[in-house]
């Protein structure tokens, strides 16, 4: 069963136990890193994955809190011998900075490096990025400082959808991405120029009509501030739940609603909220 594993669930600055948002995507053909910040090969071996078994590597925007990762990850495959490509897919604003950073290393120096293919996007709504047997995803351009973009994934066989929307004020864009997405996972870094509160999360998913509102990209630990749950709850009257370091999503068979008992009904997941606990919904 194809699964999303969130590394990082933290804003731009991580605490302990949460670091910046990252994700990987699994199937069986297809392992997809979704950003890379800080060390993401940590991250993947505490989830139980191998870094080297990576095909792709999707990169939203190059801000260090999602790409500085990148390049201890490159060398790091490059020094256990890889020999299989990966794909790495990204804006050409992105991309160009990623081989421009990776120049500073003199990469092209490196013997025997592996095929890095880059996959530049252009900025345009539910551009193709990668189509596999076990999902699909499209990516549309996003609000923030910089060119950034969102996702939307496609499950083959279940045809579960889920919605990211990366960094991003409120925007039209974000709702027609999530339209009727199963989970919109939205940024709830707060109500600032380039970010979305969760209050304003809460709208996009009511908006786009999305089952179910995970927040990510919040401030964790001693910069945490006030109940986002709630806060989204005013307007999203779907599950909502805050994403934690480590929380999997597995992506298969659909559960009837009752399995979420009151936490449906109050539009919040009370569990989630009162216990802290890693929460592994089935979609
Ligand atoms: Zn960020």
């Amino acid at each position: 069963m194809p699964k999303v594993i969130i590394l990082g669930s933290s804003n731009a600055i991580p605490t302990k136990g949460s670091e910046n948002t990252h994700m990987v995507l699994v199937g069986k053909e297809r392992m997809v890193l979704i950003d890379s910040g800080s060390n993401p090969i940590l991250r993947l071996e505490e989830a139980g994955l191998d870094f080297n078994d990576l095909t792709d590597l999707i990169l939203t925007h190059f801000h260090p809190d999602h790409a500085s990762g990148i390049p201890l990850l490159l060398m790091d495959m490059w020094l256990l011998g890889r020999e299989s490509p990966l794909h790495i897919y990204g804006l050409h604003y992105t991309l160009d900075r990623l081989e421009s950073l990776m120049g500073f290393y003199n990469w092209s120096d490196w013997p025997n490096f592996f095929p890095v293919i880059f996959h530049r996007l252009p900025i345009k709504e539910m551009t193709p990025v990668l189509d596999c047997s076990d999902f699909t995803i499209h990516a549309s351009p996003v609000r923030h400082f910089i060119p950034n973009i969102g996702l939307r994934v496609e499950f083959t066989r279940s045809q579960k959808v889920m919605a990211y929307s990366c960094d991003t004020e409120p925007c039209e864009e974000v709702v027609r991405l999530s339209e009727n997405a199963d989970v919109l996972i939205h940024e709830a870094t707060g109500e600032t120029p380039g970010h979305s509160s969760a209050r304003q999360a809460g709208e996009v998913a009511k908006k786009a009509g999305a089952g179910r509102l995970y927040l990510i990209h919040y401030p964790t630990g001693q910069y945490s501030s006030g109940d986002p749950i709630a806060e989204a709850g005013e307007s999203f009257r779907g599950i909502v739940a805050l994403m934690k370091d480590f929380t999997v999503l597995k992506f298969g068979k659909r559960l009837p609603l009752s399995h979420f008992g009151r936490a449906a009904e109050n539009g919040s997941d009370s569990r989630t909220k009162k216990a802290g606990k890693i929460y592994q919904p089935e979609i």
